[in-house]
């Protein structure tokens, strides 16, 4: 072989190289990339779940039954749907929208256990 063909081939070896190097990088990006968009996904969905939270009223309250903490969307409140709010620690039900019970939210639960024992 030519010392001409030799330096030749010497470079289509080079080129060959760094065309298997390319598509590994390539694939490398393909991946990150995807990572990437399934991050900003979550990110997305985080976003969303935190302006929910924002926007809806969150009502603390206390379990009158074992005096957990409890914490709910007071959108609850005002559901079509019939629903029940359990206690997570007890499984009391704190609350049913179907007009049983008949708290205010507003007020913090000692208030609420002042008023309640005065008859209101
Ligand atoms: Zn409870």
């Amino acid at each position: 072989m030519a010392a001409r063909s030799k330096i030749v081939a010497g470079i289509l070896d080079v080129l060959d190289e760094m065309a298997d190097m390319i598509s590994a990088l390539r694939c490398d990006f393909d991946g990150m990339k995807e990572y990437v968009d399934d991050m900003d996904d979550d990110l997305c969905e985080l976003e969303e779940s935190f302006m929910m939270h924002q926007d809806h009223n969150v009502v603390e309250t206390e379990c009158p039954n074992c005096g957990e903490e409890l914490f709910f969307e007071s959108v609850l409140l005002d559901d079509d749907d019939v629903i029940e709010i359990t206690c997570p620690s007890c499984n009391e039900v704190i609350y049913i929208n179907d007009g049983s019970f008949d708290f205010d939210f507003d007020l913090d639960p000692d208030e609420l256990e002042t008023l309640e024992r005065e008859g209101h």
